[in-house]
């Protein structure tokens, strides 16, 4: 395996355009499955969850073996190595980096050995809040990150790791959990046992699922369509599970207080998956229905934004009665290359995703449904390019509300000084896209299209109001790990960033 290897950014990686998710989780125990396929599958089924690392883990009673790499789960892994992999039970990741940067070593599951000889293999989706506190904490215990690893994910492994030691892995955990602060889907094992747990505001989403011969859990219900299982609930908020040769056992480690993430409806989701018992795509749609209510138009064709803005496009369709037509074509591939382009290659911008029909656009008023807008640089480029096309005038309608915050929760939203909606009022941005008008659908309605609760929900990004609580000082941001000074390894100072990253994120927040 590669021991020290970094992804060059990819074609796709236009921050311009979306914001990057976070990472997908996948477990399951079952005695005499394929489990290692099974976790293929799952992960195959996340991989939109995280595009720049895939591992699997194999535990057969006896010890564990991990594999992992840079890259999409097919890239990882082939038949040969599959079938090496040999157990009852399996851990699966595919990992966004949104602690720690995309090297080998933050790839996972994340693997350690207890002082007892056993094995930890851990993934998590999710991003801690209070990563400095712990790192400080761990180095009191005599916890090492292990070789070249920057995560929050490798810290938590090593603080259960040394906490098992003494008290087993389950009730290590469950003295480990109500510590951490932020958004954890965490899944791991040891060579026996799979355990998962969710945050208590359960920010990101986790399922559990029922194979006939085992138990599935998987960060979203789509990942367990595709391997066969049947859904079951989802893990709840504070919830501790371990699965093993005596069956399911829940326990609590805190009291849940739900504050599931709304981006998750919006873009972060597939649509097949459902959330809460809502369906992400019927979300979508009614999203768009709602959009068209509050901001309608003359227009003689609705085009979305593939593929995240097809629903939203629909519903706006049905609800505005203006007729409904793919006017964009994706290559669905050009996003999956780790190849980086050319300068001439990349001075074609938007057209190494998006094409335009001219045949379809020339003539026409168009309505353009996309899902968000971070920096608004995408946005930009598209108006000019349906312009161009033939366009005669562009309306552009947006399927949530301003983004205005960045995520602490395990999205990799641009700066806060980077976003557009930060810096200028409506009409400010529709000109600096160049559209003929812009319209952003209210919280209200992306509230109620999700039918959750609004108190149930998290929409920092949106309006600031950030569910769990943010560290006083800078102690946040994606490369903490690696930039925290010595001074905070010895607990005798406030860890201090050396490299300023996050710095002015938490400064400005409300
Ligand atoms: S800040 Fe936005 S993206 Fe992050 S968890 Fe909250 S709603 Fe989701």
């Amino acid at each position: 395996m590669p021991t020290d290897r970094s992804v060059p950014d990819s074609v796709s990686d236009d921050n311009e355009r979306e914001p990057r998710e976070e990472c997908g989780v996948f477990g399951v125990w079952a005695p005499g499955e394929d489990v290692a396929k099974l976790t293929y599958y799952g992960l195959y089924a996340l991989q939109h969850r995280g595009q720049e690392a895939a591992g699997i883990s194999v535990a057969d009673g006896k010890q564990i073996v991990v594999f992992k790499d840079l890259g999409l789960v097919s890239q990882v892994f082939d038949e040969q190595i599959l079938s090496s992999l040999h157990g009852h039970l399996a851990v699966g990741h595919c990992r966004y980096s949104t602690t720690g940067s995309t090297t080998w070593e933050n790839a996972q599951p994340v693997f350690r050995t207890t002082a007892t000889g056993s094995g930890l293999s851990l993934g998590h989706n999710g991003n801690l809040v209070n990563t400095a506190e712990l790192l400080v904490r761990a180095k009191e215990a005599g916890v090492d990150m292990r070789g070249g690893a920057t995560t929050d994910s490798d810290l938590m492994s090593g603080l259960l790791a040394a906490a098992a030691a003494d008290k087993g892995l389950e009730q290590a955990a469950i003295e480990l959990l109500p510590t951490l602060r932020g958004a954890f889907c965490l899944v791991w094992s040891d060579e026996n046992t799979l355990y998962a747990a969710r945050d208590p505001q359960g920010v990101r989403p986790l399922v559990l699922g029922r194979l006939e011969r085992g138990w599935v859990v998987a960060s979203e219900t789509a990942a367990l369509d595709i391997v066969g299982a049947s859904f079951v609930r989802e893990v709840e908020p504070g919830e501790l599970l371990a699965i093993d040769a005596e069956g399911l056992r829940s326990s609590r480690f805190a009291n849940p207080e739900p504050k599931g993430c709304i981006f998750e409806y919006v873009y972060l989701a597939r649509p097949d998956t459902t959330i809460s018992g809502r369906s992400v795509h019927a979300t979508r749609v009614d999203i768009g229905r709602r959009l068209a209510a509050e901001h309608p138009v003359e227009a003689d064709l609705v085009i979305p934004v593939p593929e995240s803005g097809t629903p939203a496009a629909i519903g706006y369709a049905q609800a505005s009665g203006i007729p409904y037509g793919s006017g964009l074509v994706k290559n669905a591939y050009v996003g999956r290359t780790f190849i980086q382009p050319s300068q001439t290659i990349r001075q074609l911008g938007i057209r190494l995703k998006l094409n335009p029909l001219r045949d379809v656009i020339r003539g026409k008023r168009l309505v353009v449904v996309d899902d968000s807008i971070v920096r608004g640089n995408t946005q930009r480029a598209l108006v000019r390019m349906l312009r161009e096309a033939g366009a005669i005038e562009v309306h552009v309608r947006i399927a949530s509300p301003p983004v205005r915050w960045p995520c602490f929760y395990g999205i990799d939203f641009a700066s806060r000084a980077e976003l557009i909606a930060n810096g200028l009022d409506f009409d400010g941005i529709r000109r600096s896209i160049g559209a003929d008008s812009l319209g952003y659908v209210s919280l209200e309605a992306l509230v109620a299209a999700s039918e959750q609760p609004k108190t149930r929900l998290c929409s920092a990004c949106f309006d600031g109001e950030y569910p769990i609580p943010l560290p006083e000082d800078a102690m946040i941001g994606k490369h903490l790990l690696e930039g925290i000074e010595a001074k905070a390894v010895s607990g005798s100072a406030a860890p201090v960033l050396a490299n300023g990253y996050g710095a002015e994120d938490a400064l400005r927040r409300p």
